[in-house]
């Protein structure tokens, strides 16, 4: 018998999950990518001995690798190889005051008790209730696909809600445990992947912590990238098909059933599509008659930050740097206000300064240092050359006041990366880079829904859909997304 043929927009970490659990359930896939090569936010360049990572440099959650692989019988380190960090990271809260965040818990402890007495057994508690947190978040919310209500009906699952604090805000959690500033600032900081403040944040989210502090911050050897391309080698293992290139520029629709794609070489026939490629912009291709959601629904959206980035060579060491650097040297509060309530240019951003040649050495020529710069900021901005330029001149000064030494003129390779980068390479709306903040109203059946309302055989995938931004939650919508797609070709 004939294979059904699905199609996959985008070769991002969603898409090629998805293909991969397609392919593997038997049907044929061709994975269609706008660019010349996969990864999505998570491609990588090279440039004269430099290997940078564009996106990711976190790999949290080494479960859900595991898991992933799993589903085909294969394990991480198949393709690629992990090393724990120590310190996980480094937080600058001063250029006197660093803190190293030790992997080990007993290091961890003893540092909560030098901020405040008696931290470590409130530590202790919290991660506690964090485990059951992440336990019943990973085991069982974030595998529904949040299509129907009724998936959340049911009284254990109340129960299990409200066990999961998913209505009160981390920013009341988290002062029930602790008073210390530091300590708050510290626990705070993994909320801020999730792409919202605190107090928008469900306190179920102190899930985050426990996969901080309990499972640890590890680095595939090689760069994150290396993940894209174990995920790669599977897929074809399963006989996907990747073409590259193919950008998919409209859809072919016969009776509220989308026939074929449209790419510039003609028209590609399938019985069912998977869009990963960012969600608005799949809309906009729709057009009015078959798109889920209004601009107007869209405009309405929490987006999580964008971000300016700096992709830096530098020909030598810089010693006082670890692998992950966060600089919390400034007020968050008025750095979040710039980025959420008043959306604009920061004054004085906090930032983020990843040194992965700190670990590996194969990232950066023999005696440089391969360094990543990334400031978060409010998605749709006006960004311009000028503005890249006066962040690149701040950041350049507070790295040289911590690290006490020139860096500006051993600077060998640069390359800046912001909105206009993230629309013209994704398709990103309004520039995003982590696509939707996950606050309350935009948590499970509140966010924008994985199936197509209006046709019978189009789904969505990826960090716009559930369960969210990140890679571990990406490579799980994808696999959610292939289950629904697998019931709806039996039908
Ligand atoms: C700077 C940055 C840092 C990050 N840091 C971390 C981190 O440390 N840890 C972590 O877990 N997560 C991190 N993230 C988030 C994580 O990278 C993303 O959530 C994840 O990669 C999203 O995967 P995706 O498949 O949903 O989307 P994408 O990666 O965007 O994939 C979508 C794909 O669709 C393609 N596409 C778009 N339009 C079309 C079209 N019309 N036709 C064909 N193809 C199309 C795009 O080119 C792209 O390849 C970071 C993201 C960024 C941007």
């Amino acid at each position: 018998m004939k294979k059904k043929k699905v199609i996959v927009i985008g070769a991002g970490f969603s898409g090629i999950s998805t293909a991969t659990a397609l392919a593997n359930l038997g049907y044929e896939v061709q994975v269609l990518e706008k660019n010349a090569e996969p990864g999505g936010r998570a491609r990588v360049f090279r440039e004269g001995g430099f290997v940078f990572d564009m996106g990711p440099s976190w790999y949290w959650m080494p479960d859900i690798f595991e898991i992933y692989f799993s589903k085909f019988g294969k394990k991480p380190s198949d393709y690629y190889e992990l090393k724990r960090l120590d310190p996980s990271y480094s937080v600058i809260l001063s250029d006197s005051e660093v803190i190293d965040i030790p992997a080990d818990m007993e290091g961890i402890k003893a540092l909560f008790e030098s901020y405040e007495e008696g931290a470590s057994a409130q530590l202790d508690k919290f991660l506690k209730q964090a485990a059951y947190k992440y336990r019943v978040g990973i085991q069982d919310f974030v595998w529904r696909p949040s299509v129907k209500i009724t998936e959340f009906l049911s009284l254990k699952l109340l129960v299990d809600a409200i066990r999961m604090d998913v209505f009160s805000s981390f920013y009341k959690h988290i002062r029930k445990f602790f008073k210390s500033e530091t300590i708050l600032k510290l626990m705070e900081f993994p909320i801020l992947f999730l792409g919202a403040i605190s107090q928008n944040t469900p306190a179920m989210y102190s899930l985050m912590n426990f996969a901080e502090i309990t499972l640890g911050t590890w680095y595939p050897m090689g760069g994150m990238h290396q993940i894209v391309n174990g995920m790669v080698a599977l897929a074809e293992e399963k006989q996907v098909k990747f073409t590259y290139n193919a950008e998919v520029k409209g859809f072919e629709i016969v009776n509220k059933h989308v026939r074929a794609v449209k790419t510039a070489k003609g028209l590609i026939e399938a019985d069912m599509v998977v869009a990963s490629a960012d969600y608005h912009w799949v809309e906009q291709l729709l057009g009015d008659d078959f798109r889920n959601y209004s601009e107007e629904y869209w405009d309405k959206r929490v987006m999580a930050p964008s971000s300016l980035l700096f992709y830096l060579g530098i020909s030598k060491r810089l010693p006082k740097l670890k692998h992950h650097n966060l600089f919390f040297d400034r007020d968050f509060s008025v750095h979040s206000h710039e980025i959420y309530t008043d959306p604009s240019w920061p004054s004085e951003p906090l930032f983020y300064a990843s040194a992965p040649s700190v670990t590996d050495p194969s990232v950066a020529p023999e005696g440089c240092e391969n360094l990543f710069l990334l400031i978060p900021i409010a998605p749709n901005l006006e960004d311009t050359e000028a503005h890249r330029e006066k962040y690149f001149l701040q950041l350049m000064d507070r790295l040289e006041a911590y690290c006490g030494e020139n860096i500006r003129d051993f600077i060998v390779y640069k390359r800046s990366y912001a909105h206009q980068d993230f629309m013209s390479d994704y398709h990103a709306f309004k520039g995003n880079a982590y696509g939707l903040a996950n606050t309350l109203f935009q948590t499970a059946i509140l966010k924008p829904s994985l199936k197509n309302k209006k046709l019978d055989n189009l789904y969505y995938t990826g960090q716009l859909t559930v369960p969210g931004p990140g890679v571990p939650p990406s490579l799980i919508s994808g696999l959610v997304v292939a289950n629904e797609v697998d019931k709806s070709l039996r039908k």
